[in-house]
């Protein structure tokens, strides 16, 4: 089994602040979001975090798409 560095990926992406392409960090990061359900339960629901290495802008979109 092969052995991967944890570093994070670099892509390249479009990015709005910048008008462009460039390159950007992405991570998977785990947020909790509050639901307001009868009993205030917490959800955990994994993220990509895309981040611009030009303008350090951030975006986060919600992965599980069920
Ligand atoms: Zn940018």
């Amino acid at each position: 089994m092969a052995t991967q560095p944890s570093e994070p990926d670099s892509i390249r992406e479009n990015c709005a602040d910048c008008g462009g392409e460039t390159l950007h960090d992405v991570r998977v990061e785990i947020r909790t979001e509050s639901q307001q359900t009868e009993n205030t339960k917490f959800s955990r629901e994994p993220y990509r975090i895309v981040v611009c290495n030009a303008c350090e802008s951030e975006t986060a979109t919600r992965m599980n798409n069920a």
